[in-house]
């Protein structure tokens, strides 16, 4: 599992300049996607060999009136509680605030590990940036700039020392079941969807969790094929029923979100779709899964609802075009049969075997039908094809003057290999190389 970075702070210190920053390298592959490039609040990074995960929780619910909550709202304490590194920000201009000491009085006594970081501190000298944040008994203050990058660098190395660098992730995915994760804000209907389903078949095993954020892996048969149900709802098994006993966690959600093969993101027909809904939905297209949307709770609705509903639906996640939607009731159990042939397709698009010959067929045929247009003095040559991965499957084309493919030019080989193929369900990475 990757690390995560839970960023928290009062207001305007710097967080989300410092998220942005953190999760950069990856912004390429969400840049321009509308939508999604504003106001992230869970993202990817990587320095060197670690990947890790950001939760800025800076968007995450309106602060509440009283006590330490009114510092740190409930999900940003559970996050914390989670973290494996907590990145506490302040303001080095500003200096000490009490409601600095408020949220370090609640950090120092969850135990996780803790960096200081002292932001906005170009051009000053570190030792008198940092000096009178040493009385928060938090350890030595870094001192960065997240606006022009200052140590941002050290920073990471020093919150990762420690962890391990990636693990052969192929070898790891292509082993057992799909890997299905139901995930979704609280209330949307998890365990309702996760009981209804197991209800119906057979359960065959329940692994232990290890501690509170990990998700519950199920494996389960249904209609004779095997999967491992990821929930992250928190059920457990009381008797012969299954209860809610654990509320939701956002790091539970990206880390199950990235442990999957298929994810299952419910959303509540009965209440508009949330930032917090497209946030789980930015993270999931980011981490490149295979994706079935069920909005639950159609039962009840009038056909005038309906409607509204799939048109808030259809503009606000335009950008996961490639996922099927499906109108459910986990209660009633309609429409759920109809979610396993979207489930299996999407993993055997975002498992498929994409033989050299066929892509590069496929790449010719393009090619022919559309040549990518000319960039400065010469034309960009396009000569062969081969996948570099699965889960998202990975197109690497091969040739010359790559750089200068325009990226209306690689959408559209994109979804020429997306026909071709019939990749659905799975977003789909094409990537040039020149050279060789
Ligand atoms: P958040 O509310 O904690 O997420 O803070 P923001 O990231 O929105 O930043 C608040 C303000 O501080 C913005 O105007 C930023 O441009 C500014 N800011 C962020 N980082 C730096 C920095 O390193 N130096 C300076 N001088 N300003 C910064
Ligand atoms: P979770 O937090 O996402 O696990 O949500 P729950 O499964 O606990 O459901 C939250 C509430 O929504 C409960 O009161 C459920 O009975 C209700 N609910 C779940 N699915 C449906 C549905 O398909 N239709 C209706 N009308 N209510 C539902």
């Amino acid at each position: 599992m990757k690390p995560t970075l839970v960023l928290v702070g009062r207001p305007n210190v710097g967080k989300s300049t410092l998220f942005n920053r953190l999760t950069r390298s990856r912004d390429a592959i969400v840049a321009d996607i509308p939508g999604l490039t504003r106001d992230r609040h869970y993202g990817h990074g990587k320095i060197g060999d670690k990947p890790y995960i950001v939760v800025d929780t800076g968007g995450f619910e309106p602060v509440v009136k009283s006590g330490v909550l009114h510092a740190m709202a409930r999900q940003t304490l559970q996050a914390v509680d989670e973290a494996d590194i907590v990145l506490f920000v302040v303001d080095g201009r500003q200096g000490l605030t009490p409601h600095d000491r408020i949220i370090a009085e609640h950090l120092r006594q969850t135990g996780r590990k803790i960096l200081l970081v002292v932001n906005k501190t170009e051009g000053m000298r570190t030792a008198i940036a940092t000096s009178e944040f040493y009385e928060l008994g938090l350890g030595e203050p870094c001192a960065i700039s997240a606006i022009h990058g200052d140590h941002v660098g050290e920073l990471i190395e020093l919150a990762l020392a420690g962890f391990l660098p990636q693990q052969k992730e192929i070898e790891e995915r292509t082993e057992k079941y799909p890997k299905i994760a139901i995930v979704g804000r609280p209330n949307v209907g998890k365990s309702t969807l996760i009981n209804t389903l197991l209800g119906e078949e057979r359960v065959i095993a329940f692994d232990q969790p290890g501690t509170t954020r990990d998700s519950i892996y199920i494996d389960f048969e249904y209609h004779q094929r095997h999967y491992t149900l990821i929930d992250t709802a928190g059920l457990r098994r009381r008797g012969k029923v299954f209860e809610t006993i654990e509320k939701f966690s956002v790091i539970k959600t990206l880390q199950a979100i990235e442990d999957a093969n298929v994810v299952v993101l419910v959303l509540d027909a009965r209440n508009d779709i949330s930032d917090q809904d497209t946030h789980i939905a930015g993270f999931i297209l980011e981490t490149g899964r295979a994706l079935v949307i069920a909005i639950n709770k159609w039962d009840g609705l009038d056909d005038y609802q309906r409607e509204a509903i799939k048109q808030e639906v259809a503009r606000r996640f335009a950008f996961l075009n490639y996922a099927k939607y499906h109108y459910i009731s986990a209660l009633h159990g309609n429409g759920i049969r109809g979610l396993f042939p979207s489930i299996n397709a999407a993993y055997a698009a975002a498992m498929a075997d994409l033989p050299t010959p066929k892509l590069t067929r496929a790449l010719q045929a393009a090619v022919a039908k559309q040549s990518p247009p000319r960039g400065g003095m010469s034309r960009p040559k396009l000569r062969y094809a081969h996948q570099g991965g699965s889960n998202p499957p990975l197109i690497i084309i091969h040739g010359s003057m790559l750089d200068h493919v325009p990226e209306t030019y690689r959408r559209y080989l994109e979804n020429t290999f997306r026909e071709t193929f019939r990749l659905e369900g799975t977003p789909l990475r094409v990537e040039f190389r020149t050279g060789y």
